[in-house]
């Protein structure tokens, strides 16, 4: 099959074989994309009643769009060869993950029980029951995105009357509800016990009944309780028990009723788990003094004297080790006078994330702050929304485009500008109130725009190497000569003269007369290089894909590598004065610098998402936008 076409789709390699068919990898040659294409094996479509439902499958499938969903594009029809069409998602299955680690940690199985709860919560909310939810139709991309695969397609073969057999495999009765295995309709509720067992298997990487015939799991659906997770392994806190207890429950009335009330608790958890209260009460013993006529017995004299001892020496030998502390620092401080200051781990790991809520579920790709309060952000399908009051809050400005917009800067609390696909520049004189279109003269698609401090000059970079400058404080804009086809995605100015652009294929650019010119720098890395950051005229770090991070101390003109003992791909670098520096990887991850980064240090932001964009409030918050419309800050 492999080099065949089917309609318009070239079969590329094999992905993966399950129940229904072979899943392929093709290129769409009308679109010039990969597509995932599943080729349904005779066996699943002996049911003539099956094209037709499956067609209606296919159609209601396209109405779901969720940033945790695989969108189905379509089928293909050819020659008695029946096909659905899928978005290609290049990742590795829950499946997989779990085989490959043994199972994960309860932070990570959290994070990713989230996502699935937000695609599978969306699509109940649209009426759709995707009943056969299990870590093989789980992916998580390369980017740490969640994406749940095979939406209602089981609907259409499992109501395909005669073919419900042959189209299980044993896997399916693993995950599944009491009311399916007793052949109930499947409602929202058992989609939540499948995901429940799901989460089961993350952590302890067997689902609960697995042993046995198919029937015995069957009955053990039905009857058993599972053993709780926390007497299979260590360091679970309780309330995954209770969690899972209640995703888990058999009578339809103690289980969770809906996603988001499952939700709510694994936020709680998270929260707990990532902040993790300094004080809990721990409960004390109540002690009382005896007395004897109101006066104190001799036995608590003696234990009151005894204690007061006790007490001074513990107060002599606290005052001793102080002392020795401090003269040890003011010698060691003495010794390393001169040298750089070394990472304080405890002041990076002070840093504190929490999640605030957000109006869209949509990919924000940049965020800016123009002041203590106000903040704005742009993303996929022509969003954009604004906060007046530090991010309590967020209205949407604009929600209905099918552009998607990649930077938002501003020059003033007034003028302000968005760039995006199809050479979409837009600029705002009202607050982002209203946005005029500025004619580019390309339909490249723009990823940042830079604006150079104190002076009316300004660049874009993006697609095909297009470099635009402005000379007229984003006015009008030129296109630039530029030395390469790559993508460019980054630019920054380490002074008025000296600026550097990177992009795709370890490109880097670099010019020395404020932009007239640009020249192609020597190849460091094959690694695509997302974003740069100069954190004064000296020092400035590139971030990239696989955790790639260089580092110059000369303005440019010498990159070195530096490890971030991370393999995420790195989205965006800043920092907030020239030792402080922060970057965000696409598993949810931001990495801390506290000296001008040479060193970095990884702290989880709560959320699996991947985080593209981060901006720093006049007041010295940190806000950071993510590819599923979260909004995060310290
Ligand atoms: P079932 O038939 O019960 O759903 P399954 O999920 O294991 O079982 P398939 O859905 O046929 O089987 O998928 C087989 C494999 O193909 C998956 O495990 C995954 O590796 C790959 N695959 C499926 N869809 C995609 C996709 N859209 N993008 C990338 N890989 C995919
Ligand atoms: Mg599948």
């Amino acid at each position: 099959m492999i080099g065949s076409i089917i309609e318009n789709y070239k079969l590329v390699s094999v992905l993966g074989e399950g129940g229904m068919g072979i899943v392929y990898k093709a290129f769409d040659l009308k679109l010039e994309r990969y597509v995932a294409l599943k080729i349904l094996s005779p066996h699943a479509l002996l049911n003539p009643q099956f094209i037709a439902r499956f067609k209606r499958e296919a159609k209601n499938q396209a109405k779901l769009t969720h940033p945790n969903i695989v969108p189905v594009y379509g089928f293909t029809e050819d020659n008695h060869t029946f096909g659905i069409v899928m978005e290609y998602v290049e990742g590795e299955t829950l499946e997989h993950l779990i085989k490959r680690k043994g199972h994960l940690s309860s932070n990570e199985s959290l994070l990713i029980l989230k996502q699935i709860l937000l695609g599978i919560g969306y699509a109940h909310t649209k009426g759709f029951v995707h009943r056969d939810i299990k870590p093989s139709n789980v992916i998580i991309n390369n980017e740490g995105s969640v994406k749940i695969m095979d939406f209602g397609i089981s609907k259409s073969i499992h109501e395909s009357k005669g073919i419900t057999k042959t189209g299980t495999k044993l896997g399916t009765v693993l995950y599944m509800s009491p009311e399916q295995i007793k052949a109930l309709e499947p409602t929202n509720q058992s989609d939540i016990y499948s995901i429940g067992i799901t989460f089961y298997e993350m952590l302890s990487g067997k689902t609960p009944f697995e042993d046995g015939t198919e029937f015995e799991i069957m009955e053990a659906h039905l009857k058993k309780n599972p053993d709780k997770i926390s007497s299979v392994l260590d360091n679970i806190p309780t309330q995954i028990d209770n969690i899972i207890s209640k995703a888990l429950n058999k009578s339809l009335v103690k289980r969770y009723q809906t996603c988001d009330d499952l939700l709510n608790d694994v936020d709680e958890l998270l929260v707990g788990i990532n902040n993790p209260s300094p004080n809990r009460k721990t409960k004390r013993k109540e002690t009382t003094t005896e007395t004897t006529n109101g006066r104190p017995s001799l036995g608590a004299k003696i234990r009151f004297y005894s204690m007061a001892f006790l007490f001074i020496c513990l107060f002599g030998l606290l005052f001793y080790f102080v002392y020795i502390t401090v003269s040890q620092f003011w010698k060691s401080s003495n010794e390393n006078r001169g040298m750089n200051l070394a990472t304080n781990s405890n002041e990076i790991s002070n840093y504190k994330w929490k999640v605030i809520a957000s109006p869209t579920s949509k990919s924000l790709n940049s965020i800016c702050f123009i002041n203590d309060s106000v903040g704005y952000s742009c993303g996929d399908q022509g969003i954009v929304i604004k906060t007046n009051d530090r991010g309590n809050s967020w209205i949407i400005l604009n929600d209905s485009s099918s552009i998607n917009l990649y930077d938002i800067k501003f020059l003033s609390t007034e003028t302000g500008f968005i760039v995006g696909e199809k050479g979409t520049i837009l600029k705002t004189n009202n607050s982002g109130q209203t946005w005029q279109k500025i004619n580019a003269d390309t339909s490249n698609t723009f990823f940042k725009i830079y604006l150079l401090r104190n002076t009316s000059v300004g660049f874009i970079v993006g697609s095909n190497g297009t470099i635009l400058k402005s000379i007229d404080e984003g006015n009008s804009w030129f296109n630039e000569s530029s030395p390469t086809n790559e993508i460019l995605f980054g630019i920054s100015f380490s002074d008025s003269n000296n600026g550097v652009i990177v992009g795709w294929d370890g490109t880097i650019l670099k010019s020395t007369n404020q932009g007239q010119t640009w020249n192609k720098e020597n190849k460091f890395t094959d690694k695509y290089l997302r974003d740069i950051y100069f954190a004064d005229d000296k020092t400035g770090i590139i971030v990239g894909g696989s955790g790639e991070i260089l580092r110059t101390e000369n303005g440019g003109n010498d990159w070195e590598k530096i490890n971030s003992n991370s393999y995420s791909g790195l989205y965006s670098v800043i920092f907030i004065n020239n030792k402080r520096g922060f970057v965000l990887g696409s598993k949810g991850e931001i990495l801390v610098s506290s000296n001008g980064g040479k060193n970095w240090k990884s702290s989880s932001s709560g959320s699996y998402a991947s985080l593209i964009s981060i901006s720093e409030s006049t007041a010295g918050k940190i806000y950071i936008v993510s590819n599923n419309g979260s909004i995060i800050t310290n």
